[in-house]
This record gives structure tokens, C-alpha cells and sequence, in this order.
């Protein structure tokens, strides 16, 4: 038995495709999200190779995402290492307040923005009450044995990207020993290239195996 998890940040336009994916092959997965950067239209984001990147508008949030995992992924995207104190803890607080008065339910977990922590930010997110975070490295072992932080604030480190070339041997080794299965990504990079098909082959892979279970991050905490 494999438990699976998987992320996906930064709220974009092209969450709804992939979200569609996930209910079509029952799939569970968790959404990290910026409140303060929707709006009452959606809004440009950035521009990526020769496409532009669309956020959606706040007033779509709850109908895309709320089947799903929420996580805060912030506030407002910044590099949360190099804020002061208060600007830290704002962006914390507030993305936690915004996100539950949005979807009208606890938000446990945090996404560091560009995978950017340090033991200030771990403190700040732990303070503010979350109980989880996605670590900013990739290894083996998803759930660390022993808590990395502290006993009631966990970090959960990503097994690989979506499109590491070796998905699925990481995904098999975890499989053969009983383990946990993470990956993560944003879905604007299935765009071109047979990443949508890709995708959803791999999503449907995993639900038809007998041997795998789709899971939430607060299904595995303690
Ligand atoms: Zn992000």
C-alpha cells in the first residue's frame, strides 16, 4: 500500500483543468494558494515562455477548490526570508484569516513561497497555527521519522516534481516498502508538450492501483 499526495500551487486559471482531472479518477489533492492576489476579475500574473499566466478571481475560489485540500501559500507570494517580523507575520496570519473565511473551514497547511524557510519562517507558521508545512527539499522519506520542528508542527517533504523522469520508479519504490508518495507542481507547466494527457495517464495510473491510496495532509498527522 502506497498513501499518495500531491500539490499545486499559486491559484492559477489552469487549476480548474486539473482539478477536473482529479474528480474525474477520484483523486485527492491539495491547492496552495495566495489569497491576497485574486481579485474581482482574474488577474495576469506572469508571462512564461510565450503564454501568460491567468489567476483566478477571488469570487471563483471556493467552486474550483472546495472538494479539495487548502493550504495558505501566503499572502501575496513574497520571499518570506527576507521580511521583517511584522511584515513575516502578516503575511501568515492574514492568508490563514482570508482562506478560511473563503472556504468556511480550518486551514492546517502552509507552501513556502519558492520553497524559501528559514528557522524564523518554520516559528512564524508554527505560531500561527498551522500543523503542517511542505519542506523545501526533496527526499525519500516524506514523513521524516521524528518530527523535524516541533511535536505539534510537521513538515512533509515532496518525493519529486510532476515531471521528474523518474516518477514512477519513485512511485513503485514507495509502493514496495508501504510508504508515502508526494509530488507537486503548478499546473500551467502541463501546457504544451502532451502534459495534460501525461498527467491524467498518471492520475488514472494511480487510482486504478488496487495497492495505492489517495491522501489529504491532515489525514497523516498525528
Ligand atoms: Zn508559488
Amino acid at each position: 500500500m502506497v498513501r499518495v499526495l500531491q500539490t499545486w500551487d499559486d491559484g492559477v486559471v489552469t487549476d480548474i483543468g486539473l482539478a477536473e482531472v482529479c474528480r474525474r479518477h477520484g483523486a485527492k489533492a491539495t491547492f496552495c494558494l495566495n489569497p491576497g492576489l485574486h481579485h474581482d476579475d482574474r488577474s495576469f500574473g506572469w508571462r512564461r515562455g510565450d503564454r501568460d499566466i491567468w489567476r483566478l478571481r477571488r469570487g471563483e475560489l471556493y467552486e474550483v477548490y472546495n472538494d479539495f485540500e487548502i493550504c495558505s501559500h501566503s499572502l501575496t507570494h513574497p520571499d518570506l526570508t527576507a521580511l521583517s517580523p511584522e511584515a513575516l507575520a502578516w503575511e501568515i496570519r492574514e492568508s490563514k484569516r482570508l482562506l478560511e473565511e473563503i472556504f468556511r473551514r480550518g486551514v492546517l497547511g502552509f507552501a513556502y513561497p519558492f520553497n524559501a524557510a528559514d528557522d524564523n519562517v518554520r516559528e512564524a507558521v508554527r505560531v500561527a497555527g498551522y500543523r503542517f508545512a511542505r519542506g523545501v527539499r526533496e527526499q525519500a522519506e516524506v514523513i521524516p521519522s521524528g518530527s523535524p520542528w516541533h511535536d505539534d508542527f510537521r513538515e512533509f517533504y515532496p518525493s519529486c516534481h510532476f515531471l521528474a523522469p523518474d516518477f514512477w520508479e519513485r512511485y513503485d519504490r514507495q509502493r514496495y516498502e508501504n510508504g508515502v508518495f508526494f509530488f507537486w507542481g503548478h499546473s500551467y507547466e502541463l501546457d504544451g508538450k502532451d502534459g495534460w494527457r501525461e498527467f491524467e495517464d498518471r492520475v488514472r495510473g494511480i487510482s486504478l492501483d488496487p495497492q495505492s491510496r489517495w491522501s489529504f495532509f491532515h489525514e497523516l498527522l498525528p
